[in-house]
């Protein structure tokens, strides 16, 4: 979403990552039928954000479920509102979507390095990365990290950057589970 972003707004986007390919939670996460967003009214939605929903209402203002759904429909995916008011992808997969989101983001321009592993910064403040080729570093002008949590380590996260952060002296919450609720 962020590469999308820059990139329709002229940046020069390199996308890095440490997996041989791109978005395999994301994929994963449809292997059961991809839950987009939810249908209900957006005051009904805001409130289960509970004591968070005065910040998150800004971003939902920018991007909300029906923005989400408008995304899907510009990449040629068809969403439906489930009996339990859940939005999926008409083909409930994830796969599809993706396909259509990495075409797209190449003919912006974006280049995308699989297998390249953020290490750190060197003492220039460049970016290091382990790659195939040995070891590479990099110059940005900007930098997003876009890491994910911790959790399903073997889909690429591994929440490895929380003390490679906390050393640099950014404060990190600890991580925790964040999508269950009783
Ligand atoms: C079984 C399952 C089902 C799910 N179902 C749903 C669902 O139906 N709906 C829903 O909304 N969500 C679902 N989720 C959750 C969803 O998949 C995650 O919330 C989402 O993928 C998080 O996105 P992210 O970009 O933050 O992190 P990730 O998708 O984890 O992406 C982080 C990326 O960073 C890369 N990376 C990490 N460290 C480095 C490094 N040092 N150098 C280079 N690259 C690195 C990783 O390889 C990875 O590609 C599900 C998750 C699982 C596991």
């Amino acid at each position: 979403m962020a590469a999308e972003t820059l990139a329709a707004a002229g940046a020069r986007v390199d996308l890095y990552d440490a997996m041989p390919s791109v978005g395999r939670k994301f994929l994963l996460a449809g292997r059961g039928g991809l839950n987009l967003t939810h249908g209900e009214p957006l005051p009904a939605f805001l409130s289960r954000y509970r004591e968070h929903a005065p910040w998150v209402e800004s971003w939902l203002a920018d991007f909300g479920p029906q923005a989400l759904r408008d995304w899907a429909q510009g990449l040629g995916v068809d969403t439906f509102v489930g009996t339990s008011g859940r939005v999926f992808p008409a083909a409930m997969k994830a796969a599809p979507l993706l396909r259509a989101w990495l075409h797209r983001l190449r003919e912006q321009g974006v280049r995308i390095h699989a297998r390249h592993r953020w290490t750190g910064w060197d003492e220039s403040g460049r970016l290091r990365f382990s790659a195939p080729a040995g070891e590479t570093r990099v110059e940005a002008d900007a930098v997003i990290l876009a890491l994910g949590g911790g959790s399903w380590s073997r889909l690429g996260s591994d929440g490895a950057w929380a003390p490679m952060l906390a050393e640099k002296g950014v404060d990190v919450a600890p991580l925790r589970p964040a999508n269950c609720g009783f």
